[in-house]
């Protein structure tokens, strides 16, 4: 094991042919490629194809001849396969890790080789849940007749998913997607892919180890405004699963049209602090959830409410606690934050900073980025107080390592600015009070809610999601409810008065 991202060995795998398309790895139609540059180093990584429509068409054509073959294999043999995925990628952990990364930013120890974990722990607990997916059997008036349902896989699913997470998100898709017999091709983002490359490995393995038909797992590299926008109007793609920004999820379900769409989309989590709070604990939490992954997390701490009774004392053990988090090379033991992921998102970072300081907020701790580094991405934890509502970080997703202070006097005001963004994904409020526990819960509107731990808490098993009627999103990601997303319900009735 390395210890800093210079010294990462880039395996071989990683280069102009690798993409996946009816079980080989090839390059683009065109032969044209793109680079992946590290955020830690500056360095080009690798060269991945960079593909256009010709090569989606090849790519859906596949995924579409496997299907019928590869939805008719027992579902206890699809299980063991899912779960052979899962051995695969649990032995090769530690090398995807590492570029991981290096592509990506996130600390190796605390957060890459957890998120490979992960990302295993999803396939299998596909390959557990999809056994014992039971249905209904429905009673009906006519006593000749009996109605059974069965949840079908839809056929060609095209899963696109974000940078931020480069192989658990997909896993999320990936895993029940598979189990329940869905043929996939799948673009990963443009910043991240290599990581994935490397994971399609392992899935490609256990799926000539099973001896399926060519083609039910394809993947391809490539602008999402290209590759990614072709790829869900395809005629022949049945059901997208996406994972990414509001504005990009909008696009996508104006394209895909009436097919199936399973949405994750941003996020703009609060963490409320009541008076009644463990000022402590509640400090730690909004650290992991501003600072995790550089805040570069849907679920990310993107605004602290704070109530005005405790305000100050809370104020000061935030500064203190963003003080630990050490900015650095991922790849050593004592980093617990790495660069920013990509230009795009420091700009934003800092764009959302400068609409504060303007509108009169103080920056308490950071606020810029550090010079000296091998790359411009390096953004130290920043803790800034005195936050309104009408202000950017308030109102949209920062993404970046910022612990916005809001102060609020009643808990109906929290709940106001909590729900006033139209966000809905994962909310956390801190009180020792049950009853208050309930208050919140029934009126936060959101996907998800944690009380006393950071909204960067989940579990691979829990449904998440975006709440109803919110700007995060449709459809649940984790655990069994991921499988009623990528099937759909058939009813059967059976006559059996007229049956032999
Ligand atoms: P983007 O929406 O920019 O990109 C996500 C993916 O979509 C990428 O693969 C991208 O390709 C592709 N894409 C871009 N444009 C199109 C298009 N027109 N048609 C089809 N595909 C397209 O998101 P980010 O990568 O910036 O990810 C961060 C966002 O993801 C944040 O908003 C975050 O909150 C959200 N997210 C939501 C989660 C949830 O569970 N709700 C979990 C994690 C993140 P390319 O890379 O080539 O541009």
């Amino acid at each position: 094991m390395v210890t800093a991202s210079g010294d990462v060995r880039i395996p071989e795998q990683l280069g102009d042919d690798s993409n996946l398309i009816a079980g080989r790895w090839t390059k683009a139609r065109s032969g044209a490629r793109f680079p992946v540059v590290s955020p830690v180093t500056g360095a080009v990584l690798a060269e991945v194809p960079e593909c256009a429509a010709v090569d989606v068409d090849e790519a859906v054509a596949a995924a579409k001849a496997a299907w019928p073959a590869y939805r008719s294999m027992h579902v206890f043999k699809r299980a063991e396969l899912v779960l052979r995925v899962a051995e695969l990628i649990r032995k090769q952990a530690e090398t995807i890790a590492e570029v991981m990364a290096v592509e990506q930013g996130k600390p190796y120890t605390t957060e890459a080789l957890p998120e490979l974990l992960e990302t295993a722990l999803n396939f299998q607990l596909a390959a557990e849940d999809v056994v014992r997916m039971e249905t209904p059997i429905i009673p009906m008036r006519d006593p000749a007749k009996r109605v059974l349902t069965f949840r079908e896989p839809y056929g060609v699913m095209a899963v696109i998913t974000p940078w931020n997470f480069p192989t658990v998100i997909p896993s999320e898709y990936l895993g029940p997607g598979l189990a329940v017999g869905n043929c996939v091709v799948m673009k990963p983002a443009s910043a991240t892919p290599l990581s994935m490359i490397l994971t399609a490995h392992c899935i490609q393995q256990a799926l000539d180890e099973f001896g399926v038909p060519p083609g039910v797992f394809n993947l391809l590299t490539g602008p999402g405004a290209v590759v990614g926008d072709y790829l869900v109007a395809h005629p022949d793609v049945a059901l997208v699963g996406f994972t990414g920004e509001t504005v990009t999820g909008e696009v996508i379900c104006s394209r895909a049209g009436i097919k199936q769409t399973l949405m994750e989309l941003g996020g703009n989590g609060p963490q409320i602090v009541c008076a009644d709070a463990n000022l402590e604990e509640a400090a730690k939490a909004a650290a992991t959830g501003c600072f995790m992954n550089a805040g570069q997390v849907c679920c990310a701490t993107e605004r602290i409410l704070v109530d005005r009774k405790v305000h100050d004392e809370f104020v000061k053990l935030i500064v203190g606690e963003a003080g630990s988090w050490v900015l650095g090379d991922p790849l050593d033991p004592a980093t617990t934050m790495g660069p920013l992921n990509n230009e795009p998102t420091a700009v934003k970072t800092e764009r959302h900073l400068a609409d504060a300081r303007a509108k009169g907020a103080q920056i308490l701790l950071g606020g810029a980025r550090q010079s000296g580094r091998p790359t411009d991405l390096y953004f130290p934890a920043t803790v800034i107080d005195g936050v309104t509502r009408d202000m950017l970080l308030n109102t949209e997703e920062t993404f970046g390592p910022v612990a916005p202070v809001i102060t609020f006097d009643t808990d109906d005001e929290a709940v106001e600015i909590a729900n006033g963004t139209g966000y809905g994904l994962q909310m956390s409020v801190f009180t020792s009070s049950i009853r208050h526990c309930f208050w919140y819960a029934d009126r936060l509107r959101t996907g998800n809610v944690v009380f006393n731990d950071t909204t960067d808490y989940w579990e691979a098993h829990e449904p998440f999601g975006g709440g109803g009627g919110t700007k995060s999103g449709h459809g649940r990601l984790g655990g069994r409810y991921t499988l009623d997303d990528v099937t759909h319900l058939k009813t059967v009735a059976i006559d059996i008065e007229k049956t032999l």
